[in-house]
């Protein structure tokens, strides 16, 4: 299998060549030159298959360039009950006739990016291994994409994680969650400002193209090919745990922000997993929901972003959308090219008024949003009829996956996160905070390491350099500087 760009601008790579690198040259991203299809046949043999055999299939299917045994192993050891709590790495609740929840937040850090996230440490690790490469991972984190990289790549040889927060500004729990990690390859850096001020010293170290290169800067960011790719799995265990043979269709429900893991369920429809539905729901950030009901496309600034009780799909403008609509125009890359020429000066498209429009329903999306008091009502309701608690992005995917629930096909919504993780929502929606998992009831005592840095690009730098130099001299002292 071979990858090409959004935009065509990439000459054709393989799955190990487009592993490591962020958006392609072109300012596009990666994806498959041709989905692969599954027959019928396959589906009967991968429905009594274990997760971690099935995520093997699966992953053979993109990735051709890292041989059979070790990408068997590298999946073995990824998808373990010990990391995931569970033999079933994403077991399906069933909370009526024809109505799941597929539990995919029972990894390290209790949200679904887990399940990509800890494939991708291994993925690199084995990578950067056969050539003896070394990359420093830069990020910034409002929570859960950066606690997900860090217990992902924690221990992993030749790979550091420098992960920037704003000071304070995060739950108690999530600061616990990443500042306890004691790996010396995890440098949590806590600076004096905001989100955005983390974000922004981020891109300035990644423009300065000198740094970058002399000191290995890679990101994990959410438009990584291989996330899409593990996240295709748990769509085909989903189906395969809430049907009974391979006749039915199911619609999934799944709570979005950068449409990376909705994403995900379009590549296994098109693969030809029997799929009705794919309900897309928003928070109040809706730019996704009001494409899909309009046609028009509008990246939000900033400012209009709003900070809701499900902040993990807080998000302005979606950064894995551009596959789909890459799929959409018939993988157009020239019309891809012109339609993001608009969103990167922010502006908006419309395709209300093109074809491609009219060809949307094809694609078996449907969508809505939801608010704050919908998402604590959702809460309380299925805690009150089904004994379960969600958290709140999970509920914001129920609000609307129950609006379109349809008599005669499973609906499955998928879970993001456990309730544990936003415990303020929980007890307002039913008077008492959720219970944790085992092992995280103290981690606000454990013992914290972190650096504090001032909103300053330099310091920053300075730190990475150090912190690389003094490690290098440690690990390796014959190492080049490169
Ligand atoms: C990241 C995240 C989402 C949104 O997923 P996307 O792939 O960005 O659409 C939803 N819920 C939780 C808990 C998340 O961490």
């Amino acid at each position: 299998m071979r990858y090409i760009s959004t935009r065509g601008g990439m000459p054709p790579k393989t799955f190990s060549e487009i592993l490591l690198s962020g958006l392609s040259p072109d300012g596009g991203l990666a994806i498959p030159e041709k989905y692969p299809t599954i027959e019928v046949d396959q589906l009967k043999v991968w429905r009594d298959l274990s997760y971690q055999s099935l995520a093997f299939e699966i992953l053979s299917h993109f990735i051709d360039d890292i041989p059979s045994n070790d990408l068997r192993d590298i999946v073995n050891r990824t998808y373990t009950s010990e990391s995931f709590g569970n033999p079933e790495i994403t077991p399906l609740k069933t909370l009526a006739p024809d109505l799941h929840i597929l539990g995919l937040s029972n990894g390290p850090t209790l949200a679904f990016k887990d399940i990509a996230m800890q494939l991708l440490g291994n993925l690199f690790e084995y990578t950067l291994g056969k050539t003896g490469a070394v990359l420093n991972i830069l990020g910034a984190t409002s929570g859960d994409t950066g606690s997900s990289a860090e217990y992902a790549m924690r221990g992993k040889h030749g790979i550091r994680v420098f992960m920037l927060s704003p000071l304070g500004k995060m739950s108690r729990f999530q600061t616990a969650q990443m500042f306890s990690l004691q790996d010396e390859n995890i440098f949590n850096i806590a600076i004096r400002g905001v989100f955005d001020d983390c974000q922004d010293i981020v891109k300035a170290v990644s423009n300065d193209h000198d740094f970058k290169q002399k000191h290995h800067i890679g990101t994990v960011n959410s438009i990584n090919w291989a996330r899409i790719v593990a996240q295709i799995v748990y769509y085909f265990k989903g189906y395969f745990a809430a049907t009974s043979s391979n006749n039915e269709q199911v619609s999934f429900a799944v709570p979005s922000g950068n449409f990376g893991n909705i994403c995900a369920g379009h590549v296994a429809r098109t693969m030809g997993l029997p799929i009705k539905h794919l309900i897309l729901a928003t928070n109040e950030n809706d730019v996704l929901d009001e494409f899909f009901r309009s046609g028009i496309y509008r990246p939000r600034t900033t400012t209009e972003v709003q900070h809701t009780s499900s902040p993990s799909m807080d998000i302005s403008k979606a950064s894995n959308f551009e596959r789909f609509i890459y799929d959409l125009t018939g993988k157009d890359a020239a019309k891809v090219r012109e339609l993001w020429q608009a969103v990167d000066q922010g502006e908006a498209f419309d395709l209300s008024t093109t074809p491609l429009w009219k060809k949307i329903k094809d694609f078996g999306f449907i969508s809505g949003s939801s608010s704050h008091a919908a998402r604590i009502a959702t809460i309380r309701e299925i805690y009150q009829k089904y004994n379960i608690l969600v958290d709140t992005h999970t509920a914001d995917g129920l609000k609307v996956g129950l609006e379109y629930r349809e008599s005669g096909t499973p609906l499955v919504c998928l879970e993001t996160a456990l309730p544990a993780k936003f415990a303020e929502s929980i007890a307002e929606a039913t008077g008492h905070e959720p219970d944790r998992p085992a092992g995280y009831e103290n981690i606000e005592n454990l013992p914290q390491r972190y650096v504090v840095k001032d909103m300053d690009v330099a310091a920053v730098k300075a730190y990475i350099s150090e912190q690389t130099n003094k490690s290098r001299m440690v690990c390796n002292p014959n190492a080049s500087s490169g």
